[in-house]
């Protein structure tokens, strides 16, 4: 190792990170390294920037032998090597685009144990060649970056990473004492399932999720109008977030971003808002190479202080200073729409997203998943997937529980759950004493409470219609089946509608108190939270849905 074991053995852990140049862990960090060294396996969730990178590199270099990592990207694979070695590492990577005798030098090197740190690409694993000189070394570790491109699930599958499993079997009946540490910023539960098998980690491999929480975004959802709904309330979010309009942006002004749905649209906005006095300009796929570099090299400098773009408009935003993020319509995802709204309040300042919708936006995006794609039919099961995805999101925007919190949940960072952020629209509707509900905050734990008794007399036996159905006093086969049409709490909330009373309870899946088990027929169950605030232990923080009466009413 480059780094001697301390006096008793340990690992020194502190010396390791000194030579990384840093002055202390960032949070959670040390728990990570201290978790893949103890457990031998780990399955690492934490955003771009969070520093996953030293989870692998700081244990190549306390242990003996050299570090497999596997990532998609030379281009990151060429970065990282430089960068270790300004810090004193020998480390190297291969890669197609070297010449042989380069790459025959570096694998006498390997085969010599001269580096640290060795990046390859998962197709590397296929050549016999390689795959020899793997075993003839000693790997105490092999890490896996990007482990989500190993799910056909993900966003971002590689065929490549296929291979990667079958390849780590064979390391571990080779060497059992390898290490597998598995990275990557993108993975919601399915996902993660998903890695953790086809990379054959076993289930007593722990995961660690952090690093989520963006406290500083103010984020709101709101259900909107047509296009001149939708402009006022674009126009408003931007003079909130940076005064009055101006052609001469102030260097530390702040900026903002609108997303946008389509290419024409961004086009639009930009010279909608360009003719309203903003330094403003379009970003899209549609424009040339050099179009794109100067919008964004205007936006970086300060001299455009806002960009009507499509989603095109992402890598290469250096700015801190992004005070709001406005979303004229839902993007494809959860991910993907906390990782645009992530754009705003990188300098840790207060910030805000808000996020547009209608309901016209589901059958929209319905079509727009089953497009042709080059003439051919997407593949069903896909569509229903990504379709699964949006309606998420939009469980998320219509959700009554504090933004910030139902977004951790979802990505299952729950220790930085805030039990409130007390800036988002939600949180401060139920500051106001439940805002726009027509429920006074009695009325409203009573209703959570009936609603969540429920849930818990249909525990683990059926999915969530039938707890609607059991509250809602609607007759239903497998209530009368199991006797439960004869308890006490059938039919005790059934003075509301049925599906408003659904609403209620996947409310109450986004607040945490309800849980679905896994598996084909996912089945409720109170989680302990929700049996706290059935038993009145805890407060029913939660805005109701509006009853159909009132939305009539507030569109007559
Ligand atoms: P990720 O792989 O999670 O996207 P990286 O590992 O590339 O993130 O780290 C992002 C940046 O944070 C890098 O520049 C890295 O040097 C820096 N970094 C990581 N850990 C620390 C630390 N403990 N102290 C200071 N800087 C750190
Ligand atoms: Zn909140």
């Amino acid at each position: 190792p480059l780094i001697a074991p301390k006096a008793d053995g340990s690992l020194d852990l502190d010396a390791a990170l000194a030579t990384f140049g840093h002055e202390s862990f960032r949070p959670g960090q040390r728990e990570a390294v201290e978790t893949l060294l103890s457990a031998n396996s780990l399955l690492l969730v934490a955003p771009t920037g969070g520093g996953k990178s030293l989870t692998y590199q700081l244990p190549a270099i306390l242990l003996p032998g050299t570090t497999l990592v596997i990532s998609p990207l030379i281009a990151l694979m060429h970065d990282q090597v430089q960068s270790l070695h300004r810090c004193g590492i020998p480390a190297t990577f291969l890669a197609s685009t070297l010449d042989g005798d380069e790459l025959r030098s570096r694998m006498r090197g390997m085969g010599q144990g001269a580096y640290k740190l060795v990046y390859v690409a998962p197709e590397r694993l296929t050549f016999g060649g390689f795959r020899g000189l793997l075993q003839r070394m000693r790997i105490p570790l092999v890490a896996i970056d990007e482990a989500h491109c190993i799910s056909e699930w993900g966003h971002d599958f590689r065929p490549e990473y296929m291979q990667i499993g079958e390849f780590l079997g064979a390391q571990l009946r080779h060497a059992p004492d390898t290490r597998v540490l598995a990275c990557t910023a993108t993975a919601t539960p399915v996902v993660r399932d998903e890695i953790m098998a086809k990379l054959a980690l076993g289930p007593k491999t722990k995961q660690i999720v952090r690093g989520f929480a963006r406290p500083n975004l103010r984020l709101s959802a709101a259900e909107a109008g047509g296009t001149r709904d939708r402009q006022r309330r674009v126009d408003a979010m931007l003079s909130q977030a940076l005064g009055a309009p101006t052609k001469r942006p102030e260097p530390d002004g702040g900026s903002a971003i609108l997303y946008c749905p389509t290419r024409k649209l961004t086009e639009q906005e930009a010279e909608r808002l360009s003719e309203a006095g903003w330094a403003c300009a379009a970003y899209h796929a549609g424009l040339s190479p050099e179009q794109r570099r100067t919008v964004l090299r205007a936006f970086s400098t300060g001299a455009l202080q806002v960009v009507a773009a499509t989603n095109a408009f992402g890598m290469g935003i250096d700015r801190g200073d992004v005070r709001a993020v406005v979303h004229w319509g839902p993007p494809g995802s959860i991910e993907a729409y906390y990782q645009e709204v992530g754009r705003a309040g990188r300098d840790g300042e207060p910030a805000w997203g808000l996020m547009l919708h209608s309901g016209q936006d589901l059958p929209l995006r319905r079509r727009l998943l089953e497009l042709d794609i080059d003439g051919r039919q997407p593949d069903p099961q896909v569509v229903e997937h990504k379709w699964s995805m949006f309606l998420e999101l939009i469980r998320w925007a219509e959700g009554g529980s504090c933004r910030h919190d139902a977004i951790l949940r979802y990505f299952g960072d729950e220790d930085e759950l805030l039990q409130g952020c007390g800036h988002c629209d939600v949180c401060e509707s139920l500051a106001e004493g439940g805002g726009e509900s027509e429920f006074d905050e009695d009325e409203t734990t009573l209703i959570i409470r009936k609603a969540l008794s429920g849930v818990a007399r249909i525990h683990r036996r059926y999915g969530l219609s039938a707890a609607v159905n059991l509250v809602a006093g609607v007759d239903d086969p497998r209530l009368q089946r199991s006797g439960l049409d004869k308890v006490k709490t059938f039919g005790v909330l059934a003075e509301h509608d049925a599906r408003w009373l659904k609403k209620v309870l996947q409310r109450c899946v986004a607040a945490g108190w309800v849980e679905y088990t896994p598996g084909d027929r996912p089945v409720v169950l109170l989680s302990d939270n929700g049996k706290a605030v059935m038993h009145a232990k805890q407060p029913a923080r939660i805005v109701l849905p509006s009853t159909e009466l009132k939305e009539k009413r507030s569109r007559s």
